[in-house]
Order: structure tokens, then sequence, then C-alpha cells
């Protein structure tokens, strides 16, 4: 019998590139550890919580959005319940069939609540990601993220970043409040962090304009654009971006939710790849979106017309740009290529 399609993209490995820990908690994991930890919320049920640390409409706006992460810095309750959230999201991540991840986290907004060192909280997330990873016999790196509403912290979060590169984190990102918190505060520890080796993020022409997506390529010297979507407003950034070989973190429900496409059918990605950018699809939050990268693969497949050959060209997009070395990179996209090989001749 032929698989409905849902299940044949479920079945697909896939890369997510782009998965922050914050966003990517179960909302049951949630209630329990707010019941746990007497935490100061709506505990009742799942659906008293739910509109707290959810967004359960389409259309929002990003101030919307990011009002659900200081509620959920209210969860970070211990080094035990750190642990379980990210042994959780990698598990959640190899049931879509994510071979390989990079789980990124901002170590300020896991240490806020109890004031625990970053170094502490690094050492928690990473450890539980590869206890994870063994367990799912998948590949997961880290990502430290900034947030731009947190200058003060820069300096730190980069000696943090520099001190766990050995224990998986390969790279810095900057994120959160883009329209209202310009990236000039961080143009030195950005540049230092990629000299130090670190590869770069940053969320850019998301929110605003291809400006800041120019501006992420060339000052603060970004291999990947978080998003990005805006960047099809200027062709001369679409052209620096296609020279440099700079990759896009495209994730569709994400910015169906915060209004930076009106739906999924008119989202820039088809135009970035019509240009030929290099463009992978991922979730950003899949816990507060209440979303799988399954979900925007279906979307991509329904909305945009990807067949499912095109689907696994943006796999290996994602696999080429992984923040890993050479020789690791040639090998996921072996794997992938291979395990295409076989589904297909299994379809
Ligand atoms: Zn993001």
């Amino acid at each position: 019998m032929k698989q409905d399609i849902r299940t044949r993209l479920a079945a697909l490995p896939k890369v997510e590139l782009h998965c922050h820990l914050e966003g990517a908690l179960r909302l049951a994991s949630l209630l329990e550890v707010g019941r746990e930890y007497g935490v100061d919320v709506p505990l009742a049920d799942a659906e008293a919580l739910r509109p707290l640390v959810q967004v359960t409409y389409a259309g929002g706006d990003f101030a919307q959005f990011l009002s659900k992460f200081p509620v959920l810095r209210k969860f970070y309750q211990s080094p035990e319940v750190i642990a379980r959230f990210t042994r959780e999201a990698v598990a959640d991540a190899a049931a879509e069939n994510i071979r390989y991840m990079e789980l990124r986290f901002n170590p300020v907004a896991l240490a806020s609540t109890r004031g625990y060192a970053l170094a502490d909280v690094c050492e928690w997330v990473s450890t539980a990601a590869q206890a994870a990873a063994r367990e799912h016999k998948m590949q997961v790196e880290l990502i430290i993220t900034v947030n731009r509403m947190e200058p003060q912290r820069g300096r730190e979060m980069l000696q943090v970043a520099l001190d766990f590169s050995s224990r998986g984190v390969v790279g810095l990102d900057l994120a959160g409040d883009e329209v209202n918190f310009p990236a000039e505060p961080y143009v030195p520890l950005f540049q230092e962090a990629r000299a130090a080796g670190l590869r770069i993020t940053a969320h850019a022409g998301e929110w605003t304009s291809a400006a800041s997506v120019r501006y992420a390529i060339e000052v603060l010297g970004a291999q990947r654009i978080g998003h990005g979507a805006r960047v099809v407003d200027d062709e001369n950034v679409m052209a620096l971006a296609r020279e440099r070989g700079v990759a896009f973190e495209v994730c569709l429900t994400s910015n169906i939710q915060t209004s930076v496409a009106p739906a999924i059918k008119d989202h820039p990605v088809r135009q970035m790849m019509k240009y030929g950018l290099a463009v992978s699809l991922n979730t950003d939050d899949p816990g507060v979106q209440n979303s799988t990268l399954t979900d925007d693969f279906c979307h991509a497949h329904r909305e945009l017309e990807m067949d499912i050959p095109a689907l696994e060209r943006v796999v290996l997009r994602g696999a080429e740009h992984a923040f890993i070395s050479v020789a690791r990179r040639a090998q996921l996209v072996a794997d992938l290529q291979n395990e295409f090989d076989l589904l297909s001749g299994s379809r």
C-alpha cells in the first residue's frame, strides 16, 4: 500500500539547524515541573497553562511571540529540570527522524531564575545533550544564543562558548528583539568569537529589513542567517549571500505566527531558493509553536509545492552548512543520501 505523504515526510531523515532549547519544552513537562516546584503560573490543567507558553494563533507579532519566553524562564528550577528539558528536546527531534541537530540555548535564560553560574548551566545542557544523542543514535551540537536585550552578559557568554567548545559548543547566535535592539553593541564580541574559531549565525531580516542581513554577514561575520526572509527585498544582499555561500535557516511555522509572511504559500522562501540561496527548513521553537519539523515539511509540500526530492535537497543543504568539520559534513551528506536512496527504493 502506498504510504500517505505525512508518513513519508515523517520517515524522511532530517537535519535541524535552528531550534531553541527554551522554545522546545513539552507542555506536559512544564505542567509537571510547575506543580513539583510550585511555579507561579496557572497549573490547573494543560489548557490553563497553554496560552502563557504557546502561540495558539497565526498572524500574531514578534512581541507576542517573545512574551512566552519570560514565562518559560520561571521553569528552570533545578539542574535536573534543565537536564530533563534538554533530553526531551533531543528525544523529540529523534522522533522526527532528525539525524543531525544543532540545539541552541541562552545560558542566561536558563540560569536567571535560580542564579546559577553560566558554566554550570552549560555543563548540564552539554552532558544531557550528549547522553541523549548517544541514546537516540544521532548527532547533537550546541550553539550559544546571545539575547539582543542582554548586552551586559555578552562577554561571559563568549567565555562559556569558548570554554565549552570541546564539549559540543560549535557556534554563537544573536537572537531576541531585532526591531528595538540593533546588533551594533555585539560587533566586537562576534568578531572575537569568529577569530577564536566559533561559527556564527544571527537572527536577521526576520522582523526588519534586508539591511540587517547585510550587516549580519558583513559586520558580524555570520555564516548562516536565522530566518532572513526579508533578504528578498534587496537583490544586492541576495547576491552577497549567494556569493559568500551564506545559508538561511528558514522556519515556516514560526514566520506565520509572527507575521513575517501572511501565509506559507506567500513565504519568500520560494524566491530565495529560485535565486540560488542555500535554504534549510527548521522549527525555531517547536514547543512554543506547538509544531514539529514534519509539520513544516508537510506545509512545504502542500503549500510551496515542494516534492520529496526537493525536500531531500533542502535536508542536504542543511547538512552542507552544519557547523562541523568538512570531513564530518561530507560524511553526514553521504549518510543522508544513502538513507534517501534506501527509502526511495522501498516507496
Ligand atoms: Zn530563532
